[in-house]
């Protein structure tokens, strides 16, 4: 392939010390001819003047040209130390923007990170447009990610922190269901880090790598209620108040409800729950708000308890569920409390093994629990956390990748991510006003 060497030199746009010699488009892609514009260099050892040894042509993917891949030709010297004692005979010349071996230049690798994190673009989609292989394109991600990933500054200085667990990776014949704890800035509803376990010693661990000047300033942490959560909080930040997240509290309803259902459908009928049998039929209604409920539908949901709850079990379970749900109705802590002894009332009374074990649960969280009615905190709406589910349901993470999905993750949610401008056209003009 002949460049068209029109003699004419052009500085490359954004890498420094570049020119571009000749260009050519071959009909796929564009190749430039570049090389550095240095002239005087010293020997590195004596410091004697560099002469001139030839050169070396290395190729490497740039950033695309209006859509177009763009590939450098580097006419690259070598040099030789003019002094013949001298113990470096040759060497080539080096670039921050191109490393040695390289099949991109470092331009190019930070926004194929910027396009696979903040950009949210597979890692293959990315290589495939840079035509480079899928690890290349990981490596760059790796390179240019990690430095934001791990950089203090990161960690912001939050007043509250929230600690919620997701399942990461289903059951498979080799592991059980994995589960991952996201950990979110509820001041600026960004996510800071994930830990691929949800074990009090996990989580201590990651506290005990943070800055105690950082672990000072959380004042409450919301979690879900899950004891070693609580555990690690206590020990390694034990001036921070804990708060039960608000939607976990009514998931806990939710599951006696539904467990009460399942018990009781298979006490009555010897099976677990089919199409057409009363219980099954209700099963979503049951666990909706009361008030999204249309009088119908609440009629029929009425209607089918009478055919197929006996001993009104799963009624009751349903009156504890929306019991417990209207303590988050209380406009004040001391009305939250009041609702909350109804709801102790309800399941007390009722001799259901599943409400009483709920009850016994909520007794415990009581304190951290009323405290949503004087902070208001939650980890729901919380970008980090939503996305990790949204995650795990998108992409096919193997466990090895855990770091892989880590830094994605965090790169996506858990970092600003500054481009830098494009130089703008109107400043590269010469001014034409003297
Ligand atoms: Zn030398």
């Amino acid at each position: 392939m002949g460049f068209d060497d029109s003699g004419d030199v052009t500085s490359l746009v954004g890498l420094v010390g570049f020119v571009v010699r000749a260009q050519v488009h071959d009909g796929e892609q564009w190749w430039l001819a570049v090389e550095t514009v240095a002239e005087v260099v010293g020997c590195e050892a004596c410091g004697a003047r560099a002469v001139g040894h030839g050169r070396r042509r290395v190729k490497v993917r740039d950033l695309p040209v209006a859509g177009e891949p763009v590939t450098l030709v580097w006419a690259k010297r070598i040099w030789r130390c003019a002094d013949v004692d001298c113990a470096v005979k040759t060497w080539s010349e080096f670039s921050e923007e191109i490393a040695g071996r390289a099949v991109l230049t470092e331009r190019a690798r930070a926004e194929i990170a910027r396009r696979v994190g903040p950009g949210e673009e597979s890692v293959a989609g990315v290589a495939r447009s840079f035509g480079v292989a899928w690890s290349t394109a990981m490596e760059a991600v790796r390179d240019h990610g990690r430095p934001r990933v791990d950089h203090l500054s990161r960690l912001g200085a939050p007043r509250a922190i929230g600690l919620d667990e997701t399942s990461w990776l289903a059951a498979t014949a080799t592991h059980p269901t994995l589960l991952v704890t996201g950990i979110v800035d509820l001041d600026r509803g960004q996510l800071i880090d994930v830990i691929p376990a949800r074990s009090a010693t996990a989580v201590e661990e990651w506290l005990d790598a943070k800055p105690t000047r950082w672990s000072a300033g959380i004042q409450h942490a919301v979690i879900d209620p899950y004891q070693p959560y609580a555990t690690a909080l206590a020990n390694k930040v034990p001036n921070a108040k804990l708060v039960v997240d608000h939607f976990h509290v009514i998931r806990l309803a939710n599951s006696a409800l539904d467990d009460i259902r399942r018990r009781v459908q298979h006490d009555t009928l010897g099976h677990r729950g089919r199409k057409g049998d009363p219980l099954y039929r209700i099963r979503r209604r049951l666990l909706m708000g009361h008030e999204r409920l249309s009088a119908d539908g609440f009629e029929r949901v009425l209607m089918w308890l009478e055919r197929g709850d006996p001993d009104g079990e799963v009624a009751i379970g349903y009156l504890a569920k929306e019991h417990l749900r209207a303590v988050y109705d209380a406009k004040t802590v001391f009305d939250a409390r009041r609702r909350l002894i109804e709801f102790y009332e309800v399941c007390d009374h009722a001799e259901v093994v599943e409400l009483t074990r709920l009850a016994k649960t909520i007794r415990r969280w009581q304190t951290p629990l009323l405290r949503w009615h004087t902070t208001k905190l939650t980890n729901a709406g919380v970008e980090g956390t939503n996305l990790i589910i949204k995650n795990i349901k998108r992409l096919g993470f193997g466990f090895t990748n855990f770091e892989n999905y880590r830094l994605r993750l965090l790169l996506r949610c858990g970092t600003t991510w500054q481009t830098r401008a494009a130089p703008s056209i109107r400043a590269r003009q010469p001014s034409l006003v003297a």
